[in-house]
């Protein structure tokens, strides 16, 4: 029997063509007498994935003509000092975007610290006041995650208008500002947000043209799952143990790639997808909180 392979989304490759356009635009900006955008990244404690996650941040910043820096405390920070922190960089005239690395120390209550950084430095967008003029349809910072995967459905041809979307998850970082960036009007897809109390979620997924899959369980997603020629966009990092790597790991998305290749019409990979996108979408949100403009 023939079988058909999705086309892949390369999520490097748009991200890059973002982060030039990101670059273009410092320049010209910086060529009028500005300085260059400024983002401060607090990063509290030592995880390994936090700190690198945060190199990564600090490096595209960089090659975008964005001028980052990482303020590092011990996990011991206290609430009040972390919160006195952020006033400071919001009063900051010379710091454009704030950026707290999550996930935060137990004893610091993060929702306390998310409502803390201004709504015009929040370049993470996860301040109520943010995800209010989501919601609304109102023009300003978006998520990160998100909004990278509607740059990458935008420029990867596939169309929204009238199609049904299904997410699966419903996180206030990736499920729920998804469903609300995809119902948006001009973007006009028909949307249904799937969690782990949805009944019969194999046959909801069936039915989308466009499917996100943000759970983060390994394969989740199965080819059964997924109408022959739909967009296939996979959130998920999970890591699974593999002996023939050095690390003893490797990072794999929430839906079985290869099975679902083959139904699937459009496909983002893991790694190499999603995931490049959400930095992009990050320095173009510092581009936005610096100068008011997108471009
Ligand atoms: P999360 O907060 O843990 O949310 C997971 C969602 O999946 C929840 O809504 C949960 O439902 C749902 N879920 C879990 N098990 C399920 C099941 N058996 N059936 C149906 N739904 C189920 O995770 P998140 O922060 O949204 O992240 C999701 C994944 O994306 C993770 O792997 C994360 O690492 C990855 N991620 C990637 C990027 C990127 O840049 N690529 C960015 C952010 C996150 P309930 O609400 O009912 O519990």
């Amino acid at each position: 029997m023939e079988t058909a392979t999705a086309e892949l989304i390369d999520g490097r490759l748009i991200a890059s063509e973002v982060r030039q356009e990101v670059k273009a635009s410092v320049d010209a900006w910086t060529a009028k007498g500005n300085r260059a955008p400024v983002l401060k990244v607090v990063l509290i404690g030592d995880d390994p994935a936090s700190a690198s996650y945060v190199r990564g941040k600090n490096r595209a910043c960089a090659e975008a003509g964005i001028e980052s820096e990482t303020m590092t405390y011990d996990a011991d920070l206290s609430e009040a000092a972390l919160l006195e922190i952020i006033d400071d960089l919001n009063t900051d005239e010379g710091v454009d975007g704030i950026l707290v690395q999550l996930p935060l120390p137990k004893h610091i209550n993060e929702d306390r610290i998310l409502r803390a950084i201004s709504p015009a430095k929040d370049v993470d967008c996860f301040h109520p006041e943010n995800v209010g003029n989501l919601v609304a349809g109102v023009p300003g910072l978006q998520p990160a995650t998100p909004a990278g995967i509607m740059e990458m459905l935008k420029r990867s041809g596939i169309e929204t208008r009238g199609r049904t979307a299904v997410v699966i998850g419903r996180s206030n970082i990736v499920g729920k500002p998804m469903a609300n960036l995809l119902v948006q009007r001009g973007i006009d897809a028909t949307v249904t947000v799937c969690h782990s109390r949805t009944p019969d979620l194999p046959g909801v997924c069936r039915g989308a043209d466009i499917l996100v899959a943000a759970i983060g369980r390994a394969g989740f997603v199965t080819a059964d799952m997924v109408k022959p020629g739909a967009a296939v966009i996979d959130v998920g990092i999970n890591r699974v143990e593999d002996a023939s790597r050095k690390r003893g790991y490797r990072l794999v998305g929430d839906v079985d790639f290869e099975a679902v290749s083959e139904v699937a019409g459009h496909i983002t990979p893991v790694p190499g997808g999603v995931g490049p996108m959400t930095i992009a979408m990050l320095l173009k949100n510092t581009l936005f909180a610096a100068t008011g403009s997108w471009t």
